[in-house]
């Protein structure tokens, strides 16, 4: 997809000031009004979610069952796009006017399965857990977006809104492929939310990565017996990991290099003919990113030469960047401000000083009924594709505090607090502020035009925008493990 560059406006377009509001006070209320009446049913769903758990490009359930609520509440659904069967864009169209989309993410992380015990407790027979609070995620958006057409009907605005049930955002890279059909072209703005432990307007700079699978093929032999006559696929592994690692050194400082090794033979005393690792290269600059991914590629290649292996890859992933417009963000912080933080009851607040106690940062609780406004946050942490959508229309998302103060995510502590009412408080101030925002941008052509704007000078004139992860299909099958090599026991 090429893009078309246009007149870069001048700074003056720009203001630091405030945004003014233009949703009329009585239908403000009117909307938080029916968020709140809504909470009971997200609630629900947020913890339908949690207890299904599924993980990348497998969220069947949790998908059809944001789908229902949709189709009930009136949006036309459309299901299975770009190639994956558990993604959707959902529609209400009155009349001509802007298109605002609201992301909705559903995928839960292997090996993270935990109840809702404030201590860590896991589940027997359970694998997988909601360490990045998607179960919120997926739920406050599309009560989000409900409560938004219920305005537009009550008030005639003309415009579309869309959901888009974004799949497999934990190394699926689902959103890439949503950009990559042109399913965002038309769109003026774009909304999203994560769960977090505190309350803010998020406009620092994710990194970009690839992600992918190197698989080495070697031959099987008597460990003890025949060495002779066998050549380890682990070994090929274990000698590029070395080799990757010596290569850290000679990578720009800001650069974040981790593997797992995901098959490594079953016995020792077999040489093993298959072994995988599962890589990931970071950096803020996705040039920085796709140059070290090939010389991690090279570092594949020279230890199957060394082992008598050979090798091969598979790019599962692969992601931008995040490019946050400012100019949105100065609309969602006064909506932010205006909902306010969260209150808790007595019991979540014994439940959460309870929790506490195992977290390494001890931060007070009470900062959750705060705002802390717009967080420049430093650039860099993790990824995520919305960061391709970013790049493509102008984009702007919100921390909630979902969590205790103090939770990293992808832990178990953020997964015990996803499926309380912790998490639904924190899910209701960004189904709100969205909400909110969402119809301030309807109402302000001038604020998508400046949006737009700004967005094209930030990116470039020259930018023309290829995914990370090339012209490969949706990784439909990437939290599967890599089926046995040409049949062979392993
Ligand atoms: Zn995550
Ligand atoms: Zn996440």
């Amino acid at each position: 997809m090429a893009f078309k560059t246009g007149l870069l406006l001048a700074t003056a377009l720009f203001p630091m000031s405030a945004f003014a509001q233009v949703v009329p006070e009585a239908q403000r209320s009117a909307i938080v009004a029916g968020i709140d009446k809504r909470s009971p049913e997200l609630a629900a769903t947020a913890q339908t979610i949690w207890g299904w758990s599924e993980v990348g490009y497998q969220e069947n359930r949790s998908s059809a069952l944001l789908q229902t609520q949709l189709k009930k509440a009136g949006f036309t659904v459309e299901a299975g796009v770009a190639g994956m069967p558990t993604a959707f864009v959902a529609r209400f169209k009155q009349g001509e006017g802007p298109v605002i989309g609201i992301l909705a993410e559903y995928d839960a992380l292997p090996g993270l399965a935990q109840t809702t015990d404030p201590t860590k407790t896991g589940i027997a027979g359970k694998a997988a857990g909601h360490g990045c609070g998607h179960n919120l995620f997926g739920a406050a958006s599309v009560a989000s977006a409900i409560a938004i057409r219920e305005w537009m009907i009550a008030n005639k605005v003309q415009g579309e809104l869309r959901v888009y049930g974004s799949p497999a955002e934990e190394g699926g890279s689902g959103k890439v492929y949503l950009v990559r059909a042109g399913l965002f072209d038309d769109v003026s703005a774009v909304l999203h939310w994560h769960p977090g432990d505190s309350n803010g307007v998020s406009t620092g700079r994710s990194m970009a990565n690839i992600s992918g699978k190197f698989r080495f093929h070697g031959v099987s032999a008597h460990a003890a017996a025949s060495p002779e006559k066998g050549r380890s696929a682990l070994d090929g592994v274990e000698v590029m990991d070395v080799a990757v690692n010596f290569l850290r050194e000679h990578v720009p400082s800001s650069t974040r290099i981790h593997y797992v090794i995901t098959s490594a033979g079953e016995a020792p005393n077999v040489v093993p003919d298959f072994a995988e690792s599962y890589y990931y290269v970071r950096n803020v600059d996705p040039a920085i990113v796709k140059s070290v991914w090939e010389r991690v590629t090279k570092a594949a290649e020279g230890a199957a030469i060394a082992t008598g292996t050979t090798t091969d890859h598979e790019i599962t992933g692969g992601v931008y960047s995040m490019l946050a417009s400012e100019t949105l963000a100065r609309v969602m912080t006064r909506n932010l401000e205006g909902v306010g933080g969260e209150q808790w009851s007595p019991e979540e607040t014994a439940w959460a000083t309870t929790l506490q106690k195992s977290l390494p940062t001890q931060k007070p609780l009470a900062s959750v009924q705060a705002v802390d406004g717009r967080e420049r946050g430093p650039d860099g942490g993790g990824s995520t594709d919305v960061s391709d959508i970013s790049w493509t229309v102008p984009t702007i998302g919100l921390n909630t505090a979902t969590w205790v103060p103090g939770t990293p995510a992808h832990s178990w502590q953020a997964v015990a607090a996803s499926g309380t009412s912790i998490g639904t408080k924190g899910a209701v101030v960004a189904a709100k502020t969205m909400a909110l925002t969402a119809a301030d941008l309807f109402l302000s052509p001038q604020t998508l035009a400046e949006a737009k704007a700004e967005l094209l000078k930030a990116r470039g004139a020259d930018f023309r925008y290829e995914a990370l992860l090339g012209n490969r299909k949706p990784a439909l099958e990437y939290r599967k493990p890599t089926p046995a090599w040409e049949g062979k026991t392993r």
